[in-house]
């Protein structure tokens, strides 16, 4: 009873928030942040103001039955469909996480020891929503934040940067604020040695570093007219463009290109890697320097016993863990074909992504994207629609998927994890 009644306030809470998605999906890319405010909802044909009641997501629409009030035009169906989707999604991830039990988990420890003398953890899933509301919320939060992006990306093949930003800055700050080891889907640093603590914060202040060096012009911008262009984007361009003409939309802008000789994108790709250089080499300085220095070992040790900043480093890493990782496909890729392989909104994304989830659970879903690319373009290849996806809806759906899974996961990863811990320790010679 309880579930149904939560079900019910999450799928209008859900389809409200699918209203303002609409609202999003066509403003942002199109007339920036400052657009989302004003002016209110109206009827895109006679311009006139909607009332209250027409805005009422899904139902707003049936009453009307699809049509404006006003002038009679028919209103596109895809708006009750984005707000039904977006509810039901907010259902969907209640009754995953508070009924099937598939939620985030936290390491728990037993209290008792294997047979090599370790610390047997049993994960803890989520209680319930009066727990665990935190967390929820920010997955749902999540959750908005990845529909719009594919929205947009699939319709515009771009990611408006503010959307991944907000994800970066709410994760870290609920982290911050509401981690500790015990919580499900926490993101404390709790290696006991306060390695990948020293990861983080060095990583953090060399991404600070490496941002102000761009600023200011020091770190070149790479492929500054345009990424070579793809095939594949053309097609996906000219289909856009068409569809834009069909629904009588302005057709969106055609993204700036430019050929490149092998050597030129090697150069390019450069300056790409100058920008990754300070995070990567400031973390391992960093990690050194917490391990070795006797002093500031014990200050760090120090550090780790506040829950709040493991929490806050630990979404910060994730955030740089999943960026990383995209990143280096795109440089690897980028080198081996000698065109774009991903988007540096791709990047981005996964930076928003790791803050919310964690690095290891973004990198998952870095490498199922993939396969749900295959899903996809396998029921398009059954329905015969020829249309090509950027990337981004491909990560959102692996995101999507990996939130379910991953707590069993984590356990299989776990030994990894460790082992690439001690790979550090051995390299910062602690
Ligand atoms: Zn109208």
């Amino acid at each position: 009873m309880i579930h149904l009644i939560f079900c019910i306030f999450l799928f209008l809470l859900g389809a409200s928030f699918g209203s303002f998605l609409n609202v999003v999906v066509w403003r942002l890319p199109r007339w920036g942040f400052s657009s989302l405010a004003s002016p209110p909802s109206h009827c895109p044909e006679c311009e006139h103001r909607l009332a209250w009641r027409d805005n009422i997501p899904v139902f707003g629409w049936i009453f009307l039955k699809g049509r404006c009030r006003y002038c009679a035009q028919p209103i596109s169906v895809r708006y009750p469909i984005v707000e039904g989707v977006t509810g039901t999604l907010f259902v969907f991830y209640y009754l995953m996480f508070f009924v099937y039990h598939l939620s985030p988990c936290a390491p728990a420890p037993t209290g008792k020891l294997d047979i090599f003398g370790r610390i047997i953890y049993e994960p803890r899933l989520m209680m319930g929503i009066f727990q665990d509301w935190p967390i929820f919320s920010l997955y749902l939060f999540l959750v908005w934040c990845l529909l719009a992006v594919s929205l947009i990306d699939a319709e515009l093949f771009e990611i408006p940067l503010i959307i991944p930003w907000a994800m970066a800055a709410l994760g870290i700050v609920v982290h911050t604020l509401i981690d500790s080891p015990m919580v499900p889907g926490a993101l404390n640093l709790t290696d006991p040695m306060g390695i990948s603590a020293g990861l983080a914060a060095g990583g953090a202040v060399g991404l600070i570093l490496s941002i102000a060096l761009y600023q200011k012009g020091i770190i070149p911008e790479a492929f500054a007219d345009g990424e070579p262009g793809l095939e594949v984007d053309e097609l996906a361009y000219a289909a856009a463009v068409s569809a834009a003409k069909e629904q009588g939309h302005e057709p969106p802008q055609r993204p700036t290109t430019r050929d490149y000789t092998k050597s030129e994108i090697r150069g390019e790709i450069r300056k790409e890697i100058m920008f990754l250089l300070p995070p990567l080499l400031c973390s391992l300085v960093a990690a050194w320097a917490t391990q070795s220095l006797p002093g500031l070992n014990r200050a760090w040790r120090g550090v780790l016993q506040y829950h709040w900043l493991t929490g806050l480093m630990g979404a910060a890493l994730g955030a740089m863990v999943g960026a990383m990782v995209v990143w280096l496909a795109r440089i690897l890729g980028t080198l081996a074909f000698g065109r774009v392989a991903m988007g540096l909104g791709d990047v981005h994304l996964m930076f928003g992504v790791g803050a919310i989830i964690g690095g290891g659970a973004a990198t998952v879903a870095f490498f199922l994207a993939p396969f749900m690319g295959l899903l996809v373009g396998l029921y398009m290849l059954i329905f015969r629609k020829r249309h090509e996806l950027p990337y981004g809806p491909y990560l959102s759906l692996a995101t999507g998927a990996v939130i379910l899974f991953y707590c069993p996961i984590s356990q299989y990863l776990q030994p990894g994890i460790q082992g690439l811990l001690q790979i550090v320790q051995g390299l910062v010679g602690a």
